[in-house]
Formats: structure tokens, C-alpha cells, sequence
């Protein structure tokens, strides 16, 4: 780091960020000497050193906005602009949650109207808002499945299957809801494997989550018959339906037997959310599953002045969260849902599995495919022959920032070793496409070439190879200033 790096590194005693106008009414009086505190070190600068430390901080990060992301399952797609803007239209961001329910009905009707889009779009009857992350919306379904269970005297049904391929939320999810997880097993092709699934089917089966497309980016092509197994026992289905950009538009969940899924509108549906920004989950259900929808959904009444309003279903598991869920992220989620209609959620779904196809058909030459088989969104790679030379998929992670992008997923699912896990969305161009492929085939020659450039990588980005496990175990969120006194007030 340069020795300017930091704010007070720039400060000059004296300097000020902004000229007051003079004073032209009579000055009122200053807070108690006393409440100042002389030993906050405060930095002085002039306002263009001030705007050019933000800057040069902004562009630290990596994001979308920057360069290609093809961060897989994690659906890092272009979030338009526009969208920003409508959430922030003041009759948006400037409601208050109690706020008397005849003067935001415009609002309910958008929260309404999206409960119906998002239930048509997965084939399903009803929604709650309410969960504000994948992982919320997967244990607010996990509750709703529990309680129907019981409401039918069957609460002795305390499994949860889960296919080994499964995003770890899925095992956090069914562990914090209480109940006992079961692993299945999957085929060398990617699918569950059914012969280990027909043993675990019993009557203390409450469901199985399945992920579509799961997290090897194909779809489960035992998914019917998979299905009837589960039902036959007396379980219900789930999905884990984080990852619905290659489905949206073309295939509906209900119709291939789930009774219920959560959704990321971060992910899908047009929210940026790198660095664990807002989200939300909303869940997805079949009619008998209704009633038991956390509280409160919005309705309509037909024929009443505020015919919009919060209802609480009758069997409701109750609160997920505070208030209505994260409102903003549902404006962007309805914008994007409004602005492409039915024919451009099918267009995203179709060029997110043509990039996904043509990135997968132009690495296999220089990367192992385990799954050698047509990919929905996203698709694994394995650096296992680049391993054989000493060469981890770390290692190419961390060069490909060198060439300016962001590493894929590594090492997930864990069913694959070395794994890469690469999603480039709808949003990228063939050219960012084909400059990736350039690169990732220059790495594979590095590695076959000159190992040692690549366990070193990075090696121009601000920070060089972080010590990831420290940087876990040893959070450190927080700046301490230094003793540094020039710009302390004297
Ligand atoms: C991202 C993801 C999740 C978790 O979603 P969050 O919003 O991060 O909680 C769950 N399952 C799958 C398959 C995912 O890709």
C-alpha cells in the first residue's frame, strides 16, 4: 500500500472539505466544551482528496460493474440501473412500515401483484414474501413442512433428505428446524441416485430438498420419478430453488411435482448482492399448503376503497421477519419481472444456458468435465490434471485476477474434486465470454509452463494472496488509527 492510502495518511491540518457560505442569521449557541472529545482523531482534507480516496477505495473491489463475474451458484448477473431507480421513487423508499394501510396501497398492490407473478413463474399457487434470503426462505419452507406434517398427526416424520450435492444451507436449514438430515447419494452422471434413495423412503420422511438445476448446473433428469417415490411415502418435495435463472420462463417446478420452493430474487431476479447485501427468499406453495404461509400475505378485497391488505393465513407458522420483508429488493424484483414480460424471463433463461454451453464446449479441451453432458446455467470443471502438476484450482482462481476476473466458485460441490464451479449469466457478451476463454487457456499453459507464476498469483491486484483461513477465524472488520497526531485538534 502507498503511503497515502489512508484518509488521515492525506490529512493536512487546516485543509476543509467544503466552504461555508457567511453566516447571514444571528449564530446560535455551540454545544458544552465539554462534549467535544479532543483525542478523536479526525483526518483534515480538501474536498478532490477526499473524492479521490473514496474512488480509489471503490475501485479495490471487484464487481459486476467492473468485470466478469462468473461466480458459480451465485448468479452475478448485470442488475439494471433503472431498477435502482424505481426502488428508490420516493413512494417506495420512504414508507414507513406502520404506516396506516389505505395510504400505501399502492405498495400492497405491488407486494400482491408480485405473489402472483412469482407463483405463476414456478407453477405454484401462493406466496410469502417475507423471507429476506435463500437460506431464510429454505427454513421458513422447512417450518411450513413440519407443521403441515403434524397438523395431520404424522409428527413422528423428523428426515430430511438432502442429495449430496446440496448447497450447505440445505444441511444448516434442515439441522436448525430439528430436523435429522439423510444424505443421498448421486449418480457418476449428477443425478440422484435412486437405489439409494427407494431405501431411506419411510414413513419418518417429512421431504426431500432437491436443487434445480443442481449445483453441478444439470437437471436432474430422474426429477418425475423422483417425484412419485417421495409422494408415494407420504413426504413432500422441495426445492431449492436459488439458482432459477436457467428455469424461469420455460419449465414450471409444480407441474414437475414440488409442493413448495424458495427463490432468491438477489440472484434471479435483478439485486446486486456481493458482500451480503440485501436479499430476499420468498416462498412458493402448493393450495393445501396455503394456510400455513408465515404472516402476514397480502390480499385483496374486491370492492373496498383500500382493497389491498395484510392477512394473517389460518394455520400460519407466524413471523419470519420484521415487518414485510425487504421491501426495496421486491420493488427491483417486480420492475425487472414488468419490464421483460413473459418472452424476456424465457430470452434470460435461454442465453443464460447458451453462454453457460458455449463456455462449457470451449474449456473441456484444456480443463477435465466430469459432467460431460449438456449444462443448464452454470457447469463444473475440475483442475484435477492441472493438480497432477502441483496446480490447484486455488492457484487458477487467483490468476485469473490477474487477467482481470473474478475466480468462479471453487472447490463446491464437494462430490467433485478440484472443483470450479463457472456461471457467466444472460448478461455477458461473446466477447467477455471469448476473452475468458483466453485466459482460462493461457492458465492451463502456465501451468503446464511455469507452476510457480501461478502458486504465487496474484500478482497485480491491491492485495496479494490473503491468508483465507486467518482472514476467517481472525475477523477483523475494524480500522484503529495509529497514534498518529497530525491532525489531531489542539
Ligand atoms: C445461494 C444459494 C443458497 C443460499 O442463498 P442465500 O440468499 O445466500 O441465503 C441456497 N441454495 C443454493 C443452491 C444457492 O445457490
Amino acid at each position: 500500500m502507498s503511503k497515502r492510502d489512508l484518509l488521515l495518511d492525506r490529512s493536512k491540518a487546516g485543509a476543509r472539505g467544503c466552504t461555508l457560505p457567511v453566516l447571514d442569521v444571528p449564530p446560535s449557541e455551540l454545544p458544552d466544551a465539554s462534549l467535544l472529545r479532543e483525542e478523536l482523531v479526525l483526518p483534515e482534507v480538501s474536498e478532490i482528496e477526499l473524492v479521490r480516496y473514496f474512488t480509489a477505495l471503490s475501485r479495490l473491489n471487484f464487481s459486476v460493474d467492473t468485470g466478469f463475474y462468473p461466480l458459480g451458484s451465485c448468479t452475478m448477473k448485470y442488475n439494471p440501473k433503472w431498477h435502482e431507480a424505481i426502488a428508490q421513487l420516493p413512494g417506495f423508499s420512504q414508507l414507513h412500515p406502520l404506516q396506516p394501510v389505505d395510504t400505501v396501497q399502492g405498495a400492497l398492490r405491488l407486494m400482491f401483484e408480485l405473489q402472483g407473478y412469482l407463483a405463476e413463474i414456478v407453477g405454484l399457487d401462493a406466496t410469502s414474501l417475507a423471507p429476506m434470503a435463500g437460506a431464510q426462505g429454505e427454513l421458513t419452507g422447512a417450518m411450513m413442512v413440519r407443521a403441515y406434517h403434524r397438523h395431520r398427526g404424522q409428527g413422528q416424520r423428523n428426515i430430511m433428505l438432502v442429495p449430496d450435492t446440496a448447497h450447505g444451507t440445505n444441511a444448516a436449514t434442515v439441522t436448525m428446524c430439528g430436523f435429522e438430515q439423510m444424505t443421498v447419494r448421486s449418480t457418476q452422471e449428477g443425478d440422484v441416485d435412486l437405489d439409494d434413495l427407494r431405501p431411506k423412503l419411510s414413513d419418518r420422511v417429512a421431504a426431500l430438498m432437491l436443487t434445480i438445476p443442481n449445483t453441478l448446473g444439470l437437471f436432474d433428469r430422474n426429477t418425475l420419478e423422483i417425484s412419485r417415490l417421495v409422494h408415494d411415502c407420504g413426504a413432500l418435495l422441495y426445492c431449492d430453488g436459488a439458482n432459477l435463472n436457467a428455469v424461469i420462463g420455460r419449465t414450471k417446478l409444480g407441474e414437475l411435482g414440488f409442493d413448495l420452493v424458495q427463490m432468491n430474487l438477489h440472484k434471479t431476479f435483478s439485486t446486486p448482492h456481493g458482500g451480503g447485501g440485501p436479499g430476499a427468499g420468498p416462498v412458493c406453495v402448493k393450495e393445501f399448503l396455503k394456510d400455513f404461509l408465515p404472516t402476514p400475505v397480502v390480499i385483496y378485497r374486491e370492492g373496498r376503497q383500500a382493497a389491498y391488505e395484510f392477512a394473517r393465513p389460518a394455520k400460519s407458522i407466524g413471523k419470519v421477519s420484521a415487518f414485510y420483508g425487504n421491501f426495496g429488493v421486491l420493488v427491483k424484483a417486480y420492475a425487472y419481472i414488468r419490464t421483460l414480460g413473459a418472452g424476456g424471463l424465457r430470452e434470460v433463461s435461454d442465453n443464460a444456458v447458451i453462454n453457460a454451453n458455449y463456455l462449457q464446449k470451449k474449456l473441456k479441451d484444456d480443463y477435465h468435465l466430469p459432467h460431460d453432458r449438456t449444462c443448464l446455467h452454470e457447469f463444473v470443471i475440475s483442475a484435477s490434471r492441472q493438480k497432477d502438476k502441483g496446480v490447484t484450482a486455488l492457484d487458477i482462481a487467483k490468476r485469473l485476477l490477474d487477467y482481470g476476473f473474478h475466480p468462479p466458485t471453487m472447490y463446491f460441490p464437494l462430490v467433485v474434486s478440484q472443483a470450479l464451479m463457472i456461471e457467466p449469466t444472460e448478461t455477458e457478451s461473446k466477447e467477455t465470454l471469448d476473452e475468458f476463454i483466453a485466459a482460462m487457456k493461457m492458465i492451463a499453459k502456465e501451468a503446464e509452463e511455469n507452476p510457480e507464476l501461478l502458486h504465487s498469483a496474484p500478482h497485480n491486484t491491491p492485495m496479494r494472496r490473503l491468508d483465507e483461513v486467518a482472514a476467517a477465524r481472525k475477523l477483523n472488520l475494524r480500522w484503529t488509527p495509529k497514534g498518529n497526531d497530525r491532525c489531531r485538534r489542539t
